[in-house]
């Protein structure tokens, strides 16, 4: 129930009603909506954040969605240590030049400097490698498929909640295999998980794509990501999958016997989603009014709010309400496998309107509405916070027929969100045949499609002069249509998207 949360301000204004509003400022807008909704709050360090209650529930839906993919396509739980004896991270030669910028040492342990510091985790490849390479014998112990639900720590310079922090949560997918193509597949497979994940259930839509040499992960031969576009036009890396080939077998001495009887290296893959998403959930959907979440990501999908004058009209309103209520969660699992999340509230002296933006601010998807004549006819008002009064449905009669009718509206939801994200990321993405038009669409905040086979440093040098970084090469584009590159003229070029990013 709605008693348990703190008393109101009595209806008045208060600092929840004060969201910067997101066209005037996106990055300010996005810092008050975490503070506002109550989703984080900044840890005493800097970079860290607390997450919250409602927050956490965002990371809750993820982990379960994701945790049964991972269950059904084979792979199993498991943990290993935070820390790691640090000779461990110098191993893989690529892997410490990316990651030491990066890392958190421990030197003392029980009041004594320690012989040798350990690392903090970063990511786990190497002591996975090293419980790998003691577990793995014979091609029967392949393919070795484990997951670990963890918090690393990346000591990263510029912060923002969610997005970049120091300590964040997230899966690292571990895999070892006895050929490089089932590796690849593998790779492959889960960045389609990811994917499937961003446009299904958080009806964020993604650009698949493989990154380039520059951007992919320090001690991987391939890196795929998914690239989602944020309200203000920024790309976000939501999350990424590794081929690793041999590189962790080979420092690790990670090897099987093959049934010819040979020894051999083993492929490896890793892959990771991080609370990063919850950041990127937030700035795909949000609006003026705060958050818009998904349905099947909302913590609560559906609030009950009791509209009455007085207390005469109060006791019958707030029993009818709650009776509703009860019928949405006592309707058994008729939105996506699950009993709908509803709340009723039944907080007193907060005016309607006060709780109306209370949980537009949270993004509920569905609101409720009852008074003293829906009532008296059995019916309610049902709104939609993605929709403004043109989306409220009256009359709705309070039967059997209404939990139906919910989840109808909650899949309505979540689809259009899907589909304005999608409208929105297809109108920025502007094709280029030029440097100056990659220039001139950066500039303007959009994405730059266009035909690329620079090197390395030319790279390099678009991010110097432009902010824009390369995001990959969609999976999904025409290469026929990609003729010579816009920067360095050469004619073996590959469609690749850059933008400014987070
Ligand atoms: P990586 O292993 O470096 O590819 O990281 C896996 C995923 O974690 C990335 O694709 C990001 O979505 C996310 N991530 C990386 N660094 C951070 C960070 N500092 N804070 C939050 N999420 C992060």
């Amino acid at each position: 129930g709605g008693n348990g949360g703190k008393k109101g301000g009595g209806g008045g204004k208060s600092a929840e009603m004060q969201v910067t509003p997101r066209s005037e400022d996106f990055s300010q807008w996005y810092l008050d909506v975490i503070r506002d909704a109550e989703l984080a709050s900044y840890g005493p360090v800097r970079g860290t954040m607390v997450i919250r209650p409602y927050g956490f529930a965002l990371w809750e839906s993820l982990q379960t969605y994701l945790d049964r993919r991972f269950k059904e396509t084979g792979h199993s739980n498991a943990y290993f240590p935070q820390l790691i004896p640090y000779s461990f991270i110098t191993k893989e030669a690529s892997h410490i030049e990316g990651f030491s910028p990066e890392l958190a040492l421990v030197t003392h342990g029980g009041g004594k400097e320690l012989e040798e510091p350990l690392v903090v985790r970063p990511t786990s490849e190497t002591i996975v490698n090293h419980m790998f390479s003691q577990w793995i014998q014979s091609y029967r112990d392949l393919p070795l498929l484990v997951n670990q639900w963890a918090n690393v720590h990346r000591w990263e310079m510029r912060t923002r909640p969610f997005v970049r922090t120091l300590e964040f949560l997230w899966q690292e997918g571990h895999t070892a295999h006895a050929t490089k193509e089932e590796a690849q597949e593998e790779a492959m497979k889960m960045i389609g998980v990811y994917a499937e994940f961003a446009e299904n259930v958080a009806g964020m839509p993604v650009v698949v794509g493989r990154k380039s040499r520059v951007e992919r992960f320090a001690g991987a031969d391939d890196t795929y990501t998914i690239e989602a576009m944020m309200g203000d036009g920024r790309a976000l890396q939501a999350g990424t999958s590794h081929d690793l080939g041999q590189n962790f077998a080979r420092a690790f001495d990670t090897t099987f016997l093959a049934a010819s009887g040979e020894s051999a290296h083993v492929w490896q893959t890793s892959w990771g989603v991080s609370t990063r998403m919850v950041g990127g959930i937030i700035m795909t959907h949000g609006d003026d009014k705060g958050l818009r979440l998904p349905p099947r990501m909302a913590p609560i999908q559906v609030v009950v709010v009791p509209i009455y004058k007085g207390d005469d009209e109060r006791e019958a309103v707030e029993a009818y309400a709650r009776d509703i209520t009860d019928r949405l969660k006592g309707a058994g699992s008729i939105f996506h496998d699950a009993p709908l999340r509803v709340e009723l509230d039944d907080r007193e002296a907060l005016r309607p309107g006060f709780k109306f933006n209370h949980w537009e601010l949270r993004g509920v998807p569905i609101r409720i509405e009852v008074g003293p004549k829906d009532l008296e006819k059995g019916a309610c008002v049902v709104a939609r916070r993605d929709q403004g009064k043109e989306g409220k449905q009256f009359g709705v009669m309070v039967d059997d027929s209404l939990p139906g009718i919910v989840a109808e509206r909650l899949q309505e939801v979540q689809d259009s969100l899907l589909a304005a994200a999608r409208e929105f990321r297809d109108g920025n993405i502007v094709d280029v045949s030029t440097y100056d038009e990659l220039k001139e669409v950066v500039e303007a905040g959009k994405w730059a499609r266009g035909p690329w086979a620079g090197s390395d440093e030319e790279e390099k040098q678009i991010k110097d002069e432009t902010g824009a970084t390369l995001r990959c090469f969609p999976f999904d584009a025409d290469n026929s249509s990609a003729k010579s590159c816009f920067y360095s003229g050469r004619d073996d070029a590959e469609i690749a998207i850059f933008s400014k990013s987070y």
